[in-house]
């Protein structure tokens, strides 16, 4: 019998262990696409590491991703990584946190990425009102409201859809949205918002873009917004390396784990898990305009 320390330092070290630990393949679930990865932070950063982690996901049935922009290193790795593969396509724009960094150089540099053929949106830009109060690199609300604003002009001026980040931030973001005007594809990623919200991204005409989130345990309410979007409007994404779905919370994710969100999403909805793949991938199809595989 180990002593009880001993125990309790076996049982960290095997905690640390499962967080590094990828988790295990889902059952394959075809046709489904990922809305929204980045595949830079995946570990995506040459041809070879982005067919790595593309073979992967298509072996259960993910195959093709939107790979994300956080900043301007990061948007060029998306056009890039949307270069090096087919089944890649990239949205790029300054993450709210990163809004100070929109410049006359920046700007002209990230609207000439948005009309690359294989950038399929702009994003993710929007509101992060909780990393303004915890990190001092986060941009204040007034930055990242005019980063915003020239943002949804971009998405209209290239005539593709706005991906949009929302943390804590609900009003504001509808209102600017509303104020400016949205494009005709508003997309808004990873939500996280109530019912009510969800009626009204709903009723605007908006597409919701779920993640790992809302397989948590504490995620009752966001489920209940998850079941109220009709089909046409309900996209699936990963948000990788992020918010790795239960029960593998707190693991490193990737494009290859999306089947259990879209499984989860399949049982809130009450349908087969295989229709709601379909529904899921043909609207991310639509909605990029992806060419049909
Ligand atoms: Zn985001
Ligand atoms: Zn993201």
């Amino acid at each position: 019998m180990p002593a009880a320390h001993e125990e309790t330092l076996s049982n960290k070290a095997a905690k640390k262990r499962r967080r590094r630990e990828p988790p295990p393949d889902p059952q394959p679930l075809p046709g489904l696409v990922d809305a929204h990865t980045h595949l830079a932070a995946c570990g995506g950063r040459d041809a070879e590491s982005v067919r790595a982690i593309l073979d992967h996901a298509e072996a259960v049935g993910v195959g093709q991703v939107v790979t994300v922009a956080d900043d301007m290193v990061d948007a060029r790795w998306a056009v890039a990584a949307a270069e090096w593969d087919s089944r890649a396509y990239a949205a790029v724009a300054l993450h709210p946190m990163h809004a100070s960094d929109l410049t006359d150089e920046t700007a002209t540099e990230l609207e000439e990425m948005a009309r690359h053929p294989r950038v399929v949106a702009v994003g993710e830009t929007g509101l992060d009102y909780y990393w303004t109060t915890r990190s001092d690199d986060c941009a204040p609300p007034d930055v990242q409201a005019a980063a915003f604003r020239w943002h949804i002009d971009l998405a209209k001026r290239v005539g593709k859809p706005l991906m949009i980040h929302n943390r804590e931030a609900d009003r504001d973001l509808l209102d600017i949205l509303a104020a400016e005007g949205a494009p005709e594809s508003v997309i808004m990623h990873c939500f996280s918002g109530d019912r009510n919200v969800a009626q009204e991204c709903v009723d605007a005409g908006y597409t919701l873009s779920f993640a790992g989130t809302v397989s948590f345990a504490n995620a009752a309410e966001l489920r209940v917004a998850a079941e109220i979007v009709p089909d046409e409007q309900i996209l699936v994404e990963t948000d990788a390396p992020f918010l790795t779905p239960d029960p593998y919370r707190g693991q490193p994710n990737q494009s290859y784990c999306l089947p259990y969100t879209a499984r989860v999403l399949a049982e809130v909805r009450g349908v087969d898990a295989l229709a709601m793949a379909r529904v899921l991938g043909d609207n991310a199809r639509r909605i990029y305009r992806l060419p049909l595989q």
